[in-house]
């Protein structure tokens, strides 16, 4: 079998530049060549001919499926994180005996329409884990921890965490954790994930400086989310101490949790110097626009991350709080808020489309080894998206922000064998043979 060769106008593989009247063979799930058509094609295989731009599969570093029967909570607009979480409590609270494998396997179908093949799922009910990987999506489902003191974290909390670490570790797809917060999560409890993370070879994604009050409450100990924390009824070591006189970013060093291994979502109130530490330690930052203004927040410093080297990559967070899961309509919003930042570099087009697909790719540790993803070249998981835009003159990587946002025509991954389509939008069949 010769495999499939998926020729379109024009290809971005995003580890090269983007080549006209293109094409990407695809055999067994792995793509084996990228290049001009011609060329790929004379290595022979049957060639499905795509309109406008195929481009790697997009990375949502940032997500939990398993919300997407919870758009009502995301159609508001809210005036704080605070407000934004009470809303979300309570529906959360109130759906006691929800399917939500269900509702994580209609967000995964709906990450596919719009061209996203892999995702950084985080996962609060443990019947969500496999979705992602059964529905075809690479990435990790990471078990989300919270609420645990370091008193219950002991007694019960620990035991339970690693026996059901265990268990999923034997179930299909890749298994990452999820220390929910600083603030949702005692200093002991955050400290020992951080230890349990490296025994497992698990990889951690955190929530981190969403909320303005976030700085406050590890520093002091004070303000609204340790009145939030209190009402809860969690006797952190945080609230009884004052506070550990550091920002969220350096206590979460000193903890450990800070690493290669890890990234961080949102991080819209990073200051320079958290910036820098993030740099040092390899962290990337997972960016999701829409739903902090959907919470009434700041969009995050996208234009110093840039500019400073920060790695970053872009997430839709959930539908409990943003529009759709669209991730270029995220890439969209970013484009807007660098420029506005300041940023006037001519390479910030190709910069955010990068950290929407290879970007991701290394937030999740998937940028190397047999299952790498995030770019196309020979060895990469064959995943990529069509987008039915025109690929004219300008700038690929602007007419794939400008325009590709709601025209995925289609979604190729690799859980089809030989490539083939997984997901066709509108009525944009392809076209067989030469
Ligand atoms: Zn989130």
């Amino acid at each position: 079998m010769s495999g499939v060769i998926h020729t379109a106008p024009l290809v971005v593989p995003i580890s090269r530049p983007p080549v006209r009247d293109g094409a990407v063979a695809v055999r067994g799930g792995r793509v084996v060549a990228v290049g001009p058509r011609r060329e790929v094609l004379s290595g022979g295989g049957e060639e499905v001919r795509w309109p406008g731009v195929i481009v790697a599969g997009l990375v949502n570093a940032h997500t939990h499926l398993q919300f997407t029967r919870m758009a009502e909570v995301g159609r508001q607009v809210y005036d704080s994180f605070e407000e934004w979480s009470n809303a979300f409590d309570a529906v959360y609270f109130s759906s006691a005996g929800a399917d939500w494998a269900a509702g994580a396997r209609e967000g995964a179908r709906l990450a596919l329409r719009h061209g996203t093949t892999a995702v950084a799922d985080v996962v609060t009910d443990i019947e969500a884990m496999p979705v992602p990987a059964q529905a075809g999506l690479a990435g990790i489902s990471y078990l989300e921890v919270l609420g645990d003191t370091d008193e219950s974290w002991q007694r019960t909390g620990r035991d339970h965490f690693v026996s059901t670490v265990g268990r999923l570790r034997g179930s299909e797809g890749m298994v990452g954790i999820s220390p929910h917060a600083p603030y949702t999560l005692d200093t002991g409890v955050l400290a020992d994930l951080a230890v349990l993370a490296r025994r497992f070879r698990l990889r951690q994604h955190i929530h981190l400086l969403e909320s303005a009050h976030e700085r406050e409450y590890t520093v002091s100990g004070t303000g609204p989310i340790a009145q939030l924390v209190r009402e809860l009824g969690f006797d952190f070591e945080i609230l009884r101490a004052g506070g550990t006189g550091h920002g969220p970013v350096a206590f979460l060093d000193k903890l450990g949790l800070l690493g290669p291994h890890c990234h961080v979502a949102h991080g819209v109130h990073l200051d320079a110097e958290e910036r820098a530490l993030l740099r040092e330690r390899g962290v990337s930052v997972a960016l999701c626009p829409r739903s902090n203004r959907t919470l009434g927040l700041d969009g995050p410093p996208v234009a110093a991350l840039l500019s400073e080297g920060n790695p970053i990559a872009v997430g839709t967070d959930s539908l409990a709080s943003s529009p759709s899961l669209d991730l270029l309509e995220d890439v969209r919003v970013l484009h807007a808020l660098a420029r506005e930042q300041g940023y006037r570099e001519p390479d910030l087009a190709r910069r955010l489309v990068e950290a929407a697909t290879a970007g991701g790719a290394r937030a999740l540790g998937l940028d190397g080894g047999p299952g790498r993803i995030g770019c196309l070249e020979a060895g990469t998981r064959g995943d990529f998206a069509v987008f039915g835009v025109d690929p004219d003159e300008r700038d690929p990587y602007r007419t794939l922000i400008e325009d590709g946002p709601g025209r995925c025509v289609a979604t190729v991954t690799a859980a089809h064998r030989n490539g083939r389509v997984h997901i066709v939008n509108p009525a944009t069949e392809p076209r067989r043979g030469c």
